[in-house]
């Protein structure tokens, strides 16, 4: 049926007893000997790194998305599979579809339990996981577990512990995988690929941007957000309550760190659904009018990926501003010329809704 490439990062899959608790230990070859390999399929393994996901950072992520890029400027390769800690998947995934302009998929997937675990659910998400590899196209990329096929954007972890652990809270999912084959429901929208960023490593002038995410409650205030820009953050994601609302107070902060270049994103706590301008007094409303713009249904970390990925684009406020819109999809084509993004618009038109 076709080569795979299993790039292999840590997480629960890879996980072993450390004496106190559990951590990413194994490489990919310990990995994979766990999964049966669909007949047809061969598959090649890369160990990038074996690590729990939350410790990953902006580095790890762009090591992974220029790894992705490596593995498919070979034609034979027919897709690949990233085995990955799921409790920052859906951030890597979703930077890499950003990104993804190659019919073949990637395929990220992992397990909730660990590694050598007698009832693991390793070995069937790999499995399926290879199967959908080799196996879909034009789909970009995509999240396998449980025997369901999610679109990265929109995709969260939405169980602790259960086996059925992403879900789209707002949407549905793309595909179904059994030992039976794959059946597509759905492609997902995606906007036109962003070229790779050109700063892919801590620079001698700085770091990769610092893009923080502050939540919203009752009694909270702008100090958190306002430490965030005195720390230098390039972006910041603001964790609004309901449909998108916080405070006159955080308004004004919003406002005055959009004065200094900073991107502001607005999402929500709530499980599902938009944000939506609705309310006024410190609302999404007057948010939005303090320059925030609004995340449609991508939840805190996947709204910070856009805006590090907007970050990475350009240095140019008023150019990361629209790549923030773009990847958003809250910007009609034409508008969108950053340096970033010149080279996809050129190619393909942004098929995303907001
Ligand atoms: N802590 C693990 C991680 O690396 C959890 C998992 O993989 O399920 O994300």
């Amino acid at each position: 049926m076709g080569q795979v490439v299993v790039i292999s990062t840590g997480g629960t899959i890879a996980s072993r007893w450390q004496g106190s608790g559990f951590a990413a230990e194994a490489r990919g070859g310990d990995v994979l000997a766990t999964a049966a390999v669909p007949e047809g399929v061969t598959v090649r393994v890369v160990d990038l790194m074996s690590v729990n996901s939350a410790r990953l950072t902006t580095a790890h992520q762009l090591t992974l998305l220029r790894t992705v890029r490596e593995v498919l400027a070979d034609p034979t390769v027919d897709g690949i599979v990233v085995t990955h800690g799921t409790d920052t998947l859906e951030e890597s995934a979703f930077l890499l579809d950003l990104h993804h302009d190659d019919p073949r998929p990637v395929v990220f997937t992992g397990a909730q339990r660990p590694l050598e675990a007698p009832d693991g659910d390793g070995p069937r998400n790999l499995h399926d996981a290879l199967l959908t590899a080799a196996t879909v196209r034009d789909m970009g990329v995509l999240v396998v577990f449980d025997g369901q096929v999610h679109a990265a954007r929109g995709t969260v972890k939405v169980q602790t512990l259960d086996a059925d652990a992403f879900a789209d809270p707002s949407g549905s999912r793309v595909a179904d995988v059994s030992a039976d084959g794959v059946v597509v429901h759905r492609r997902p929208e995606r906007p036109a690929a962003l070229p790779l960023p050109t700063a892919t490593e801590p620079t001698a002038t700085g770091k990769l941007p610092r893009i923080d995410a502050v939540m919203h409650h009752c009694d909270g205030d702008p100090l958190l957000l306002n430490a965030a820009v005195a720390a230098g953050a390039q972006g910041i994601v603001l964790v609004a309550t309901g449909a998108g609302n916080a405070t006159p107070e955080i308004c004004e902060a919003v406002e005055a760190a959009v004065a200094r270049g900073v991107l502001v994103a607005l999402t929500t706590r709530v499980p599902t659904g938009p944000v939506a301008e609705i309310y006024t007094h410190g609302g999404a409303v007057d948010l939005v009018a303090a320059g925030a713009v609004l995340t449609g249904t991508l939840r805190a970390g996947q709204a910070r990926i856009a805006v590090l990925s907007a970050a990475l684009s350009t240095t140019d406020p008023a150019g990361r501003d629209r790549a923030l819109r773009h990847v958003l999809g809250s910007a009609p084509a034409a508008t969108v010329t950053t340096e970033a993004t010149a080279a996809a618009e050129a190619t393909a038109a942004p098929r995303v809704a907001a």
